[in-house]
């Protein structure tokens, strides 16, 4: 076919068993690779553990590309750097990391002499802030001794997602300065639009896109609500199925890192907290800890990740909400690289979606946010909270959907929490119960007073309690007009309302500084009164309810 046809291809063939020792491509690297080879700008889209290294490694050791010399890796993490590197010397292939140990002598031996090196490792920071890199590299271009610009973890130019690094942006002006060197961009973030935003800012021209899919086979996708003893569960679920075995816990926020691998340790486990407050030495340890399983659990915040690959993670819980599905997909995907079966358990409370929005309404620090920023954060916030509601869809088409994968469902082969449920699906129809709240939340809205989703569904459900009787909720219309409801049939309900943008929660300070959640209209409101539109709510009933 065009690939074997390729001038490239025998070259390539001989390198992958010779110098790498395997025996195939897995889908997409060759198409990569010849297409680097032939001088082209190429994507590469493939999820944790798809393996992208290769597409870059063994191009750089090919002597026929289109493009020759150096294949220049800028890469955001200097651990991960030092991994490569010293696999690639085992490979007996010529790579030089430099970074900020390398000496003044050592670059300009290694790079101005006559035999170059096939792989150069940089930061993007040394890139953009040593004038001495930025010398060698004119100089270099101009001998045509650069074969490719390899941008790994590329969504790192991105600022939609949570990775971003100022340094990256910086990047965009290789093509401006070098423009004849082909430059090949990888990364496991797999959203259209960041893609799209990586592209225009590395100013990618004619470029080729290879995506494997972002399905992980391997990897359980369960979402357990929080219930009264969820904590002591969530110890029972780790010393049961993974006694011993290496974990992940992501929390939001430091002091609740700390608070949960005490908690861990006191109970017997071997845990240990990861954030960003720490000293680069303290980080250190405790990653070669749990790199050498001496450490089981960590207990992180999102800044543990990018990079980390022990490939043996058996489970990633996420204590609090994440707050994108890019993060999820991310921080779930630190788990089984190795191919064998993990689990991913989010413990979902829908406080912790309102406790994550005011987090991004009012974050710590001076600088208050824009609109814009909050506008998206909310939005990803949003997409999450759906994800964790949605009990009736497939986990894996989902996620899968989010990233634009269409995904056969019957492929999960009931590895999610959807797809492997004991009980069976029902659908109830809601809609009396949600135009009766629409109805209420427009009459206090009329009354300008304010009411919450707790409240509202005590109304609807008609309960007897302090709070209904000193507001004299008791003597709403509407009191009572869903008796016989459950109460978690009932906030589903309003959740769903809130989901299809029919009422919105609006979070307000109170005279005594609190911040609380009202409930109001939302822009789909009077859409929803008008058409009578119907409201189907899923629901598993528990055997003998
Ligand atoms: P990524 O960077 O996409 O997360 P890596 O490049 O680290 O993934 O590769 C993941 C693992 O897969 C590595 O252990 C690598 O050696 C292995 N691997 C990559 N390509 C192949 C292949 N064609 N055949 C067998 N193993 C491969």
């Amino acid at each position: 076919n065009a690939l074997q046809s390729s001038p490239y291809y025998r070259e390539v063939i001989s390198k992958l068993t010779t110098v790498f020792g395997l025996r195939k491509f897995r889908p997409y690297q060759l198409e990569a690779i010849i297409e680097t080879l032939s001088g082209r700008d190429v994507f590469v889209l493939m999820p944790t553990g798809g393996g992208k290294s290769l597409c870059y490694q063994l191009p750089a050791v090919c002597q026929g590309g289109k493009t020759k010399g150096v294949t220049l890796v800028v890469s955001p993490l200097l651990a991960l750097m030092k991994d490569q590197v010293h696999s690639l010397m085992l490979k007996k292939i010529d790579v030089f990391l430099w970074n900020s140990e390398a000496t003044y002598d050592e670059v300009t031996t290694r790079l101005r002499g006559t035999r170059k090196p096939s792989l150069v490792y940089i930061t993007p920071e040394k890139l953009k802030e040593s004038n001495s890199a930025q010398r060698i590299l004119d100089e270099l271009y101009r001998d045509n001794s650069l074969a490719r610009f390899v941008i790994d973890e590329a969504h790192c130019i991105s600022t939609w997602g949570q990775d971003f690094r100022e340094a990256y942006r910086h990047l965009g002006t290789l093509r401006l300065k070098y423009p004849n060197v082909p430059i090949m961009a990888l990364t496991a973030t797999a959203r259209k639009v960041t893609v799209a935003d990586i592209t225009e800012r590395l100013n990618l021209r004619d470029c080729a896109f290879f995506t494997q899919s972002f399905n992980r086979p391997n990897l359980r996708y369960v979402i357990t609500p929080k219930t009264r003893k969820w904590m002591e569960s969530m110890m029972d679920f780790i010393s049961s199925k993974h006694p011993n075995e290496s974990g992940v816990i992501y929390c939001l926020g430091r002091d609740k890192c700390e608070e949960v691998a005490k908690k861990l340790n006191d109970n017997g486990f071997s845990a240990k907290h990861f954030h960003a407050g720490m000293s680069q030495a303290d980080k250190d340890q405790t990653l070669d800890e749990w790199r050498n399983d001496e450490v089981h659990i960590i207990v992180a915040t999102i800044a543990f990740g990018m990079g980390i690959d022990k490939a043996d993670v058996r489970f990633v819980i996420h204590y609090s909400l994440p707050k994108s599905l890019d993060g999820y997909y991310q921080e779930t995907g630190r788990a089984g690289r190795d191919g064998k079966p993990a689990d991913c358990i989010l413990y979902f409370l829908y406080k912790d979606f309102l406790t994550l929005r005011n987090m991004i309404e009012r974050p710590d620090g001076n600088v208050p946010p824009s609109k814009e920023t909050i506008e998206r954060q909310t939005a990803a916030a949003r997409a999450v909270l759906n994800y964790c509601l949605d009990i009736s869809e497939c986990r894996r088409v989902q996620l899968l959907h989010y990233f634009d994968e269409k995904f056969d469902k019957s492929q999960c082969a009931r590895n999610c929490d959807n797809c492997d449920h004991p009980d069976p699906l029902l659908t109830l129809d809601s809609t009396k119960e949600a135009q009766d709240a629409v109805d209420l939340i427009e009459n206090f809205q009329r009354r300008s007073e304010l009411v919450t989703l707790t409240q509202c569904r005590d109304i609807l459900r008609g309960a007897n309690n302090a709070v209904i009787r000193n507001k004299n909720h008791d003597k709403d219309p509407h009191f009572g007009s869903a008796r016989g409801r459950t109460s978690e049939l009932l906030d589903q309900m309003l959740r769903k309302l809130c989901q299809l943008d029919v009422l919105v929660e609006q979070s307000i300070q109170q005279a005594s500084g609190f911040h609380n959640e009202y409930v109001k209209l939302g822009p789909k409101a009077g859409d929803f009164k008008r058409n009578k539109k119907p409201l189907l709510i899923y629901c598993r009933p528990k055997p003998g309810k």
